[in-house]
């Protein structure tokens, strides 16, 4: 039995799985407090009988081993939460564990048990309350100096938008323009209750696929992974992949980009890619 916690803003998701990926139990725990939430963690895993532990966690966080901030939660918004030692609090469990971001899990959860099982390079796109991007390259989740955090790539502006993205940091950043709030922001209404107006999509894919085309061209993966509440509109997949073929303007050819359905696709694993990740980063803890 290996331990999952999946780490969020709201909640945080606890599970027990077998190293096949099989979700046996899932609990659901509120995000408050440290103070509030962690014992509660702590108490769900005690007794669980766990060989490993693997987290995947909202970030900014420190996913070095070996550095000062390896599992600690950096700069977020969640003042509670800042500098908070999230991996540290874990540590009475008694257990190896191993941890990443939670774009990161998802990315890892697809790769060992979804759709890009047997890719060496896949990027994992969600797109929701905010926008997140975890990526493996050659087969490694892609870290470097902090972790990626393409969720605020800047781009241009659609030749109709009226204002700046929502973004507290950034006036045209793609989580600016594009996550749950930003179309809030712009349209007046959450994107479920816009399902049926083509201006919404026609502009929020507009910018997802210059996203993706610049993804394309830096990091050249075998396949993009769409997950998040916004990609629950499906009417979106057919819009982003012709506007990206259109960005790359013709410029690249390969197998996987001749085959556009199979390559920019929805998450497969029906919203549990990311805490069977976590499953994987606790088998890696291991060493399995
Ligand atoms: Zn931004």
């Amino acid at each position: 039995m290996i331990g999952a916690l999946e780490a969020g803003g709201t909640k945080m998701v606890c599970a027990v799985g077998t190293e096949d990926g099989k979700i046996l139990e899932q609990v659901s725990i509120p995000t408050t407090t440290p103070g509030e939430t962690m014992p509660q963690i702590l108490g769900y895993f005690k007794g669980k009988d766990i060989r490993a532990l693997g987290v995947g966690t909202f970030g900014p966080v420190g996913v070095r081993p070996g550095t000062p901030e390896y599992g600690f939660i950096l700069d977020t918004p969640k003042l509670d939460w800042r500098h908070f030692d999230l991996l540290g609090s874990l540590a009475p469990l008694g257990v190896p564990m191993g941890l990443d971001t939670d774009v990161n899990a998802s990315c890892l959860g697809e790769m060992t048990y979804g759709c890009a099982a047997g890719l060496e390079s896949v990027i994992y796109i969600t797109i929701g309350t905010g926008v997140g991007l975890g990526a493996a390259v050659e087969g490694k989740l892609l870290h470097g100096m902090l972790h990626p955090e393409a969720g605020h790539i800047l781009l241009s502006r659609h030749q109709k938008e009226w204002q700046n993205g929502c973004c507290p940091y950034h006036q045209n950043c793609l989580e600016g323009y594009v996550s749950g709030p930003a179309i809030e922001k712009r349209w007046g209404k959450k994107a479920a209750d816009l399902a049926d107006n083509p201006t919404v999509w026609a502009m929020e894919s507009y910018y997802i696929a210059q996203a993706l085309a610049d993804f394309i061209l830096t990091l050249s993966p075998q396949k993009i992974i769409l997950g998040g509440g916004v990609m629950k509109q499906e009417q979106l997949f057919p819009l982003i992949r012709e506007k990206t073929l259109a960005f790359l303007g013709g410029y690249l050819h390969t197998m996987e980009l001749e085959d556009i359905d199979n390559y920019i696709v929805p998450a497969s694993l029906g919203g549990d890619q990311g805490i069977m990740g976590c499953i994987k980063l606790g088998l890696g803890a291991l060493g399995e």
